[in-house]
């Protein structure tokens, strides 16, 4: 019956647009999904996020929402609007190594990486199928956005610039609303990283942190009074990609005084490690030094990754991973031991210091809901669910959600 009416909806929106003059069926209330990098779920107890937990009242909130393993902001952000592990979709790491795309390293600092759908087409996201199904939409940064996914760009999507202020982040999403009504947008996502920054830096229980979250939280106030003087009523879901733990330099893991020299590759270091034998004949020597028991860590060859990491089966991912118990980082060098300090994320996806945030408001939504923990690759069907729109064949299920939901 609900398939009917969202069909018989989906038809009156067609069919209006058509009396508009524009074909684009867009939804009945735009859909703005923002982001809070490294934004934990305890932050929201800190007596500094009054727009934040106004929302929350006002529509849904989880207790908490896990994230994908690794615990990192690429895959994260990925899994989020594709609703795959990352091991599915193809960003397994913020560095990759994949001879079939380059030559070079997949890096967040390599430009011309970030822009070349090859390292994304594994997946596609919901701004692609949008603009497919004639919704146009509006990415204010958000990983892998300014790459053709499948061929297709959002209608605008500007170049990352980290050093562009929240507010005016805000700003410009509010100006996209200012559009001619034929042209406006039906699915918009935002992002802020002024809380992962500080968390890094200075930890997550640091000052500067809670003033990072009352920083981020000032904006979702601005947009707030923006839609609300535009009377926009969207739906808004506004989410974090992982949480962030405290880290010392006296608990780290020197990891390659246990390996032979010159056996192995580093592709990544500290919360875990992702390695590969330096040449095909050192392998055997590097399993047997992986296999002896470190301690607190656990080293896998790719094949043996636990299967609730969901991490292993895809050919980017570097062939041993060597995990550090939540807290704990492993280094490479004497130098890069010394420099650790402040937060790190990239633990166990299931560590109570890597949940993320999960809130949602708006005409979808009923008021004063608690959702309990749930997976964070269930937030795409919500999204499409929100558009619309049929969601892609993908590990979520919009089960854990479905209380919230006004329908
Ligand atoms: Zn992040």
């Amino acid at each position: 019956m609900a398939g009917i009416l969202r069909a018989m909806k989906t038809l009156l929106t067609l069919l209006l647009a058509l009396v508009a003059g524009t074909v684009a069926a867009q939804p009945a209330h735009p859909v703005i999904l923002v982001s809070m990098d490294g934004f934990r779920p305890d932050y929201l107890a800190r007596g500094v996020t009054p727009n934040l937990n106004r929302l929350a009242a006002a529509g849904a909130r989880a207790v908490a929402m896990r994230p994908s393993f690794p615990s990192i902001t690429f895959p994260n952000h990925y899994t989020l609007v594709t609703g795959m592990r990352p091991d599915h979709h193809g960003i397994v790491d913020n560095t990759m190594i994949d001879k079939a795309v380059s030559d070079r390293r997949f890096t967040l600092s390599n430009a011309e990486a970030v822009v070349d759908r090859r390292w994304w087409d594994q997946a596609e996201p919901v701004w692609v199928t949008a603009e497919r199904h004639g919704i146009r939409t509006g990415t204010m940064f958000w990983p892998g956005s300014e790459a053709a996914i499948h061929g297709v760009r959002p209608t605008v999507a500007p170049r990352f610039d980290g050093k562009l202020p929240a507010d005016a982040r805000v700003d410009m999403l509010l100006s996209w609303l200012d559009r001619p009504a034929g042209q406006r947008f039906g699915f918009m996502t935002l992002y802020f990283d002024d809380v992962d920054h500080a968390g890094h830096t200075f930890g997550p229980a640091a000052a500067q942190t809670t003033e990072a979250v009352a920083l981020v939280d000032q904006a979702i106030g601005r947009l707030l009074e923006g839609l609300a003087s535009r009377h926009v009523d969207a739906n808004l879901v506004i989410v974090s990609d992982h949480g962030m733990a405290e880290v010392s330099s006296e608990r780290v893991l020197p990891l390659y005084r246990a390996l032979p020299p010159d056996s192995y590759e580093e592709v990544t270091s500290g919360p875990y490690a992702a390695i590969n034998p330096s040449s095909p004949d050192k392998e055997e020597a590097l399993a047997a030094a992986l296999a002896m028991s470190l301690a607190h860590m656990q080293c896998w060859r790719k094949q043996e990754i636990p299967a609730r990491l969901a991490y292993g089966r895809n050919a980017r991912v570097p062939a041993f991973l060597c995990l550090a118990e939540p807290g704990w980082s492993i280094v490479f060098s004497e130098k890069s031991a010394a420099k650790v300090k402040g937060g790190k994320h990239g633990y166990d996806n299931a560590a109570p210091d890597m949940a993320a945030t999960f809130i949602a408001a708006g005409p979808a939504f009923k008021p004063g809901v608690v959702l309990q923990a749930f997976d964070n690759v269930d937030v795409y069907p919500l999204l499409m669910r929100l558009l619309d729109v049929a969601p892609l064949p993908s590990d979520g299920d919009i089960t854990p959600l479905l209380p919230a939901l006004v329908e």
